[in-house]
């Protein structure tokens, strides 16, 4: 009997594993076809000093609206163009975007410091990639200074002797780097410490936490450990008032969320940008 029911749990098994690839092969059919046809598009979330209220930079996130006008979140297609190949050409796009904006924004007087931009480890792992975000650079003109890179602590499984020099190259370069929903990966403290980075981000699951009036511990130690190492701590999902007290009170000095601002359409931004700057903060 055990033995049926394993063989039954076995042909389920490999039915659903072919279920599930045939959908990912849809969808990265689709995804290519979106990028094709031009239907994604960035969206920038502000970025604040929680002291002063200033505007300290935007992150780009990516959008795919389908053309029946359902939106497909990031968390869904990522992966799949990660796994690809699709990431190397989309990110590419990603970054000469977010450059091409920031660059309006200068021009219009109303940049902040930063524009970060989110690359994938799977980026990382091609060997054209410093090469290519270096030229894209050149021809928009921006300066790297004016750039941060968010990267995941799964850089981690590439290797330190693998991620070390490719950070130092970037940074080099003049571009910061932070390191994107800190506390979530896996790598050990140890493996951080010696990455040479500007910033870490608190992810919004230890944000939340403050929400609920949990204990703050987790979002706490991070922000002592970023003041140990000399980083610069910024919270992501902060959604209401309280949260950015308590993260004040917590040593954290920077964050976003849709309390600020949700993530908006470039031409949403000049308008948002101004309108913030008139009113005081903090
Ligand atoms: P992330 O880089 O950690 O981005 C933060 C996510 O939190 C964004 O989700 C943002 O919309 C959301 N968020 C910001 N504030 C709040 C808040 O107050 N409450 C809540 N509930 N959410 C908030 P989004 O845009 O859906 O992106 C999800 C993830 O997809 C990103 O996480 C990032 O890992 C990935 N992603 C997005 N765009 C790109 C891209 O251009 N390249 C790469 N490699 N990954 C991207
Ligand atoms: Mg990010
Ligand atoms: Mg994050
Ligand atoms: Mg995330």
């Amino acid at each position: 009997h055990a033995k049926l029911q394993h063989r039954g749990a076995l042909v389920c098994f490999d039915a659903d594993m072919a279920q599930r690839s045939r959908h990912h092969a849809e969808l990265l059919e689709r995804l290519t076809a979106a990028f094709n046809d031009k239907q994604l598009f960035l969206v920038y979330q502000p970025q604040i000093d929680l002291e002063s209220g200033a505007v300290i930079g935007l992150e780009a996130l990516l959008r795919w609206r389908r053309e029946d006008g359902q939106m497909v979140p990031p968390d869904r297609f990522i992966p799949v163009a990660e796994q690809s190949g699709l990431i190397d050409s989309l990110g590419l796009w990603v970054f000469k975007t977010a450059c091409h904006d920031m660059q309006r924004l200068i021009a219009a007087g109303l940049a902040p410091k930063l524009m970060a931009v989110n690359v994938s480890v799977a980026q990382f792992k091609n060997p054209a990639f410093v090469g290519q975000i270096e030229q894209a650079l050149l021809d928009s003109g921006l300066a790297a200074n004016r750039v941060e890179l968010e990267i995941t602590e799964s850089v981690a499984a590439l290797g330190h002797g693998v991620v070390e020099p490719l950070l130092q190259r970037l940074r080099r370069l003049g571009f910061s780097v932070a390191i994107d929903d800190f506390g979530t990966g896996y790598s050990s403290l140890a493996y951080l410490e010696r990455l040479p980075l500007d910033r870490i981000k608190i992810d919004r699951e230890f944000v939340s936490q403050l929400q609920q009036g949990q204990e703050a511990r987790i979002a706490a130690l991070i922000a002592q450990l970023g003041a140990k190492l000399g980083l610069r701590v910024l919270a992501e999902g902060i959604e209401d008032a309280a949260v950015w007290r308590k993260l004040q009170a917590i040593g954290c000095h920077e964050g976003q969320g849709f309390h600020i601002a949700k993530p908006m359409p470039f031409d949403d931004l000049p308008a948002w940008l101004r309108e913030w700057n008139t009113r005081a903060h903090g």
